[in-house]
């Protein structure tokens, strides 16, 4: 019994190794796509991240940081001011009031810095585990979780590194299979899978990485290859129609 239960152990650490390897051969670089320069803009730019891209959160905070530079200038401005500033992002009251209220809790609590423990993050308006683990992974470099965004959970799913459901069960799922020096950078590679290979409908299978370990049941099969005659048929439409101008 305990033998077989090493034998499933090594084994799915062996599939993690082969799942890490393919994600960084395809994703080296992987980094936050959300602009910011500092732990403080990031931390405002992941609130305003929630049910938007981030395209739209970078064009916003472009001009929102530049009149907001500091935990002082959101936490005094007037919150309808505020609320039509970050309006672009949607859910625009929410978001302006955890801002706020996240800037107060910085200045009063925390000598205007942010906080940079898991215990400390989530006591901030607007601020649960996800968006504290973005702000410890990638401002602090620490690793006390794993980022679970929709993307994480739908790979981390596929790849049966979870069967979980919930995003607090997949990180715990996460936590066990991922060495600590992988936390960060597999969410960050895992978000990049999921936006470009690993959608979430019609997965890109066929140029997948980890395609070999992967048994889901959304698997896709590579479309066929064009064939010659429908690659030949839009110019000999042009033809015909260059021969009816003629005619
Ligand atoms: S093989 Fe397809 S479903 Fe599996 S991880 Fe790759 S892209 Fe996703």
């Amino acid at each position: 019994m305990v033998e077989k239960c090493q034998r499933r152990k090594h084994g799915s650490e062996r599939r993690t190794a082969v799942i890490l390897d393919g994600f960084d051969r395809q994703w080296p670089e992987a980094k936050i796509a959300l602009t910011h320069h500092s732990a403080f803009e990031l931390l405002i730019a992941t609130i305003l991240s929630a049910q938007c891209t981030d395209e739209r959160v970078n064009l916003v905070t472009k001009d929102l940081f530049q009149k907001y530079p500091t935990p002082e200038t959101f936490a005094t401005s007037p919150l309808r001011e505020l609320e039509q500033d970050v309006r672009p992002t949607g859910f625009f009251r929410n978001k302006a009031r955890s801002i706020q209220g996240a800037s107060r809790m910085i200045l009063e609590r925390f000598n205007g810095r942010v906080p940079e423990t898991m215990e400390e993050l989530i006591q901030l308006p607007g601020v649960a585990r996800k968006t504290a683990n973005v702000v410890l992974g990638t401002a602090f470099g620490k690793a006390e979780g794993v980022v679970v965004d929709t993307h994480v959970a739908r790979v981390s799913r596929r790849l049966a590194l979870s069967k979980a459901t919930t995003p607090e069960k997949i990180e715990q799922d996460l936590m066990k299979l991922l060495p600590e020096d992988r936390r960060i950078s597999f969410s960050l590679q895992a978000i990049l899978h999921g936006r470009n290979v690993c959608r979430a409908r019609k997965p890109l299978c066929h140029i997948c990485p980890v395609e070999r370990v992967c048994d889901s049941k959304d698997k896709m099969p590579a479309p066929p290859p064009a064939s010659p005659a429908k690659a030949d048929a839009p110019k000999s439409r042009r033809r015909s129609d260059n021969e009816r101008k003629q005619s």
